[in-house]
């Protein structure tokens, strides 16, 4: 090696380190969004290049710190939404996932040309259970270890950022698993993640493991140690946490929590939990919560996947009632029956919807807002009306008009 390459490699490796270091002391949250690799395996959620691109503009506004733009090797769609976004999207690092195969990471550095150095990197992967090894692999602890070293080692020669996660890793042995993360940190890897591929941890079992890693990996510090949670068992997000409590730096997580089986933990919830818990977690994260909601319904149109009317965050019906009582509640203070208000996640106001169970003040105020009369006997009037129409009738604004406007009985 020439001189000045050799001292070209040692100052990017000084640089490389030094970022490291700067991200584990700043005890800042680090979100990396797999929403367009993870959350696009969910059936169904397959998405044009030109949408990925939106999307992660998108995420580039919301704050996210990484993305993990795609799967080069495994289609062609996945190379051209790559390039699409090199030197479009330039606050995260765009990742692209990788098997522990030299042309995967050929693949990947072909779909990232253009990139600047610092916001390109690679995610490799490999199976370490005992079941990814015999069944899916057919090679032995050994075999295994020696193409991480080689593979890791020939990515660090072409990206400054080189992530490695054992798949399967939460049913890896313990001791086997943490000899994976030394010999990928020994061979350049700047991050190492911890996926619950199968989305089967508990919390406590998830902060366990990562103790067990920081404990027990010996060259721990010259990585960002980063989780990937599936949801299973409806854990995902809770997993998260614990994840952070125990030490994580980097959080993998999808808009709307969509991904493979029962998907990944929710982007916009654990921004939430972290924003709104400081004094628990004492962790900041750049995530603009404004922004979440818009990002939300964008992942929602462009991939069709609808969340649950009531999803935590971001779904439709979160910030409207119908009872009489939170209605009166929250038209004299919002605060009475909201953990945060909608303008927080950049969503569209409170809905006060008119049905069977709405009281007075309701009524009154859509009939002020409309501007109908809201005296007393049209309130009445109107509520009477409202209490016998048929069940899951939802009024809109046309259908108040129109039953505000029928003559009164005994007017
Ligand atoms: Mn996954």
């Amino acid at each position: 090696m020439s001189f000045l390459a050799d001292l070209g490699r040692k100052l990017t490796s000084t640089i490389k380190n030094a970022v490291i270091q700067h991200h584990r002391r700043s005890g800042a949250v680090l979100f990396s969004d797999t929403t367009l690799r993870d959350g696009e395996q969910m059936p169904g959620a397959t998405l044009e290049p030109a949408d990925k691109l939106e999307i992660a503009l998108a995420l580039e506004r919301a704050g996210v710190h990484s993305l993990d733009a795609g799967f080069p090797a495994s289609s062609e769609q996945d190379v051209a939404a790559i390039q699409m976004m090199v030197g479009k999207v330039k606050k995260p690092v765009l990742t692209a996932l990788c098997r522990t195969v030299k042309a995967d990471v050929d693949a990947a550095d072909f779909a990232l040309r253009g990139q600047p150095p610092h916001k390109r990197g690679v995610s490799l992967f490999i199976g370490t259970s005992p079941l990814h090894r015999e069944f899916k692999l057919q090679k032995s602890r050994e075999e295994i270890l020696k193409l991480i070293g080689e593979t890791v080692s020939y990515a660090a020669s072409k990206f400054e950022v080189v992530a490695f996660s054992p798949e399967d890793a939460s049913r890896t042995e313990i001791e086997y698993l943490c000899e994976c993360y030394r010999v990928a940190i020994d061979a350049g890897a700047t991050t190492i993640g911890f996926p619950d591929t199968v989305g089967i941890l508990t919390p406590q079992k998830a902060g366990h493991f990562l103790r067990e890693i920081q404990d027990n990996v010996p060259n721990i510090e010259r990585a960002l140690l980063a989780v990937h949670f599936h949801n299973d068992l409806g854990l995902a997000v809770a997993n998260t946490l614990a994840g952070i409590e125990a030490g994580a730096h980097v959080v993998q997580c999808t808009v709307n929590g969509i991904g493979e089986r029962a998907g990944n933990a929710s982007l916009e919830e654990v921004a939430m939990v972290l924003d709104l818990h400081f004094d628990q977690y004492g962790r900041r994260s750049k995530i603009d919560t404004t922004q979440l909601v818009p990002l939300c319904e964008l992942v929602q149109r462009l991939t069709g996947i609808r969340p649950a009317p009531n999803k935590p965050v971001c779904g439709p019906t979160i910030f409207a009632t119908e009872a009489g009582i939170h209605q009166d509640g929250l038209l004299k203070n919002p605060d009475t029956y909201l953990p945060f208000r909608p303008e927080k996640v950049g969503a569209t106001g409170l809905q006060l919807v008119l049905g069977r169970h709405s009281g007075r003040r309701a009524v009154a105020h859509r009939l002020q807002e409309l501007g109908l009369d809201s005296g007393e006997p049209a309130v009445i009037s109107l509520l009477e009306q409202i209490k016998q129409l048929p069940k899951g009738v939802m009024l809109d604004d046309a259908t108040v008009r129109e039953l505000a406007s029928r003559p009164r009985s005994g007017a």
